[in-house]
């Protein structure tokens, strides 16, 4: 019997969908059902995706019945599998790119996985390697796909996702283009170079589909912008908001750390100024013959304040979400407040 897995240090995650208004009327989108609830095994974490799926709220709309789903949901992992879409692409680079035995790329996967607490079989990862060469072939069975176009041909086109990921942070990467609003893979192609010109080489056999693109979604490199801008000048083109927030976050976890850095500098001493007097006078209070009881309950409280200050200024950042010097703004405020 197979064990059920443990998942330890899971973190959960609610995806919604990147396009958030409708493409059709602008009304902001409502969420209408929970497309997934699943956990995804990747290299660097484990992963309860909660995946919703959002609509149109007009009835009226022509585009009422259309679902919209998360690009970055999608992007974690191949239906129906567990392990993530980086472990298949880690998995086919090593085979087809690198040349690595099949005992020697589950030696090294393994060793990542056991960082995260998981393991994977050989068979597993063996599986994972077909569903990387099935991604190759993608291309192909979608331009045969006379069921799926139908769909897409109900949604009034495609919203393209386009997600270039690097297996090895090496110069090669991988194109994916998906339609988020299937959820389907378009088709992979790997490449060395990210020019304007392969990049419209690379999102030809889309163009081939003959379907209307009526949204794009991507990392908004500038040559993958101008690509498809010229490809499909009338379709709106998104920012993908994880790369977005990235960036983001970026300059905000910097502009904290000045905030930060800049509190502890102007009160740091002064606390431990204060609290190192306090100490003092409450020992002579101690020490002294009559205590006055009043006196060393206000000291004990005052102590507790400066405490509580010190331990404020030492709030540290967990980026992208957590800001240090936020933190301690807010911790301070509320010990003024009190
Ligand atoms: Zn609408």
């Amino acid at each position: 019997m197979r064990k059920k897995k443990v998942y330890q240090q899971t973190i959960k995650r609610t995806y919604r969908p990147e396009v958030t208004h409708c493409v059709d009327c602008g009304s902001r989108l409502q969420r209408t059902v929970t497309i997934s609830a699943r956990t995804v095994i990747t290299l660097t974490e484990v992963i309860k995706v909660v995946h919703r799926g959002y609509r149109c709220p007009q009835s009226d709309c022509p585009g009422h019945q259309r679902l919209y789903r998360s690009s970055q949901a999608d992007a974690l992992a191949l239906q129906g599998f567990t392990f993530g879409l980086d472990i298949v692409l880690f998995v086919g680079h090593q085979r087809l790119r690198e040349h690595k035995t099949v005992d020697e790329i589950h030696t090294v996967l393994s060793q990542r996985l056991a960082q995260v607490q998981q393991t994977i079989s050989r068979r597993e990862m063996l599986f994972l390697f077909e569903a990387y060469t099935a991604l190759l072939r993608a291309g192909t069975e979608v331009a045969q796909d006379e069921p799926w176009k139908e769909e897409a041909r109900a949604n009034h086109g495609l919203i393209l996702s386009i997600d270039g990921i690097q297996p090895d942070n090496g110069n090669e990467t991988i194109y994916l283009r998906r339609d988020v609003l299937t959820g389907r893979i378009l088709n992979a192609e790997n490449t060395t170079e990210s020019t304007k010109e392969r990049l419209q080489q690379i999102l030809a056999p889309v163009v081939a589909l003959e379907l209307p693109v009526i949204g794009v979604i991507s990392d908004a490199q500038p040559t993958e912008l101008q690509a498809v801008a010229e490809l499909w000048p009338h379709a709106p083109h998104q920012i993908c908001q994880f790369h977005a927030i990235r960036e983001a976050g970026r300059l905000i976890d910097n502009a904290d750390h000045r905030v930060k850095t800049d509190m502890r500098i102007r009160m740091q001493e002064k606390t431990h100024a204060y609290r190192h007097n306090l100490h003092k006078r409450l020992r002579e209070a101690e020490e002294r013959e009559e205590h006055n009881e009043a006196e060393m309950a206000q000291l004990h409280i005052l102590e507790e304040y400066a405490a509580m200050v010190e331990g404020a200024l030492n709030v540290e950042s967990k980026p992208p979400f957590q800001y240090g010097g936020l933190a301690m703004h807010e911790a301070l405020s509320k010990i003024e407040a009190s």
